[in-house]
């Protein structure tokens, strides 16, 4: 049976601290201007981590969505979506890579980071996105069926929260579409919904 023998929560993968740490400001409130450096070909590169990281959620018989945050131009943190291997439903890709930036960073606050996901994050992901206080998201295809920032809802940006999200989409949206076609054409073709 699938999942057995793994722990509920995901696992948080241990990355070392990057030298200057301690610069990080854990525990300051404060307002970071988003990092706006990024090139399109970083984000390109980010999200290719990211569709990286779609393609194990696919090897494990999971929705292929994947998620990489960066801090300085490093990743932090990773995740794909382990719905399925983990019988979890919050088990969706940003999760475990905020988790693990957080982890790194041992601050909940990712002031400095952004997050790259190859699927529009849904309500629940655009809220954690919120609450990490990112500085910046990027995702690939858009979902017009359950995205929560910008196609059916748009928590990253509603000014009714103390704290909105610049967000860039549509980063290498086909290839991101792309795996997503592929996967659901497979399942159909098995029979199953
Ligand atoms: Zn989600």
């Amino acid at each position: 049976m699938r999942g057995r023998g793994i722990p509920r929560r995901w696992v948080r993968e241990e990355i070392p601290a990057p030298a200057g740490r301690g610069d990080h400001p854990a525990g300051v409130e404060f307002t970071m201007p988003y990092d706006d450096t990024a090139t399109s070909a970083d984000d390109e590169r980010f999200m290719r981590a990211a569709l990286d990281e779609a393609g194990a959620a696919l090897d494990a018989g999971d929705v292929p969505v994947g998620a990489v945050v960066v801090y300085r131009n490093a990743i932090i943190g990773r995740g794909h979506n382990q719905r399925e291997l983990l019988n979890d439903p919050t088990a969706h890709a940003e999760m475990p890579a905020l988790t693990a930036a957080a982890g790194h960073l041992r601050s909940w606050r990712l002031v400095d980071c952004t997050l790259y996901v190859t699927l529009e994050p849904c309500v629940m992901c655009a809220g954690a996105v919120v609450n990490a206080r990112l500085a910046r998201l990027v995702y690939g295809a858009a979902d017009p069926k359950a995205g929560a920032c910008g196609s059916l809802f748009d928590i990253t940006r509603d000014l009714r929260l103390n704290h909105q999200v610049p967000v860039t989409a549509g980063v290498l949206a086909d290839d991101c579409a792309r795996l997503l076609q592929a996967f659901f054409q497979d399942q159909r073709r098995r029979g199953k919904k």
